[in-house]
C-alpha cells in the first residue's frame, strides 16, 4: 500500500493519522475527508500499524524515527513492552537483508527500553514467529518482558 508504507517511514506517529483524517489516505474509491476514506491494503489492516499511525490508542513508553515501544494490553509480567517497527514487516521470518539494520536498531531499542523500565535484574526479549511460535499479530515485535522472575523453558 504505497501511501501507507511511504508515510510509515517518514511521518511521525500522529502526524500520519492526522492526515489521513483531514484529508483521506487519496488511494481508496471512496477516499475523502473526515473518515470518508476506505484504507486498503494488508498494512492498513493491521492494528499495530493503527497503533503506529495513532487511530488505535497505546501507551507510548519509547519511540524513534524506525520504531515504536508501547505497554501491551494484557501484560504478561509487570513490564511488558512490546517493540515495533514503524514500517509494517509481517514477522522476523519476512524480513529481508536490507533489513539486517533495522532488526539490530530494534534490538537495542529493546535494551534501551529495559534500562529506561529498571530492569537491571534481568528481563526477557521474545519474537514469536509465525503460527508455531505463537504469532497472534502479523506485524513484527519484540516483546520486553521482566519485574518477575521467568521461567525456562518457555511454553
Ligand atoms: P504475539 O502473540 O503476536 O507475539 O503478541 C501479540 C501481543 O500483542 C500480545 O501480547 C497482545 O496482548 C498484544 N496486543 C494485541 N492487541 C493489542 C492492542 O490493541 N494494543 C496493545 N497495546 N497490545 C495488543
Ligand atoms: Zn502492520
Amino acid at each position: 500500500m504505497i501511501v501507507g508504507q511511504a508515510g510509515f517511514s517518514i511521518q511521525g506517529q500522529k502526524s500520519l493519522g492526522r492526515i489521513f483524517l483531514e484529508y483521506g489516505c487519496g488511494q481508496g474509491s471512496t477516499c475523502g475527508p473526515r473518515g470518508a476514506c476506505v484504507y486498503t491494503g494488508l498494512a492498513m489492516s493491521c492494528i499495530f500499524c493503527k497503533i503506529v499511525e495513532g487511530s488505535i490508542p497505546s501507551k507510548a513508553v519509547h519511540q524513534d524515527e524506525l520504531s515504536y515501544a508501547f505497554a501491551d494490553i494484557d501484560p504478561k509480567a509487570p513490564v511488558h513492552v512490546l517493540v515495533i517497527p514503524r514500517e509494517h514487516i509481517a514477522a522476523l521470518s519476512e524480513a529481508d537483508e536490507s533489513r539486517k539494520a533495522l532488526l539490530g536498531h530494534l534490538m537495542w531499542v529493546a535494551a534501551e527500553v529495559a534500562r529506561e523500565q529498571g530492569l537491571g535484574a534481568g528481563y526477557r526479549v521474545v519474537v514469536n514467529n509465525g503460527k508455531n511460535g505463537g504469532q497472534a499479530v502479523d506485524h513484527l515485535h519484540l516483546h520486553v518482558m521482566g519485574g518477575r522472575q521467568m521461567a525456562w523453558p518457555p511454553g
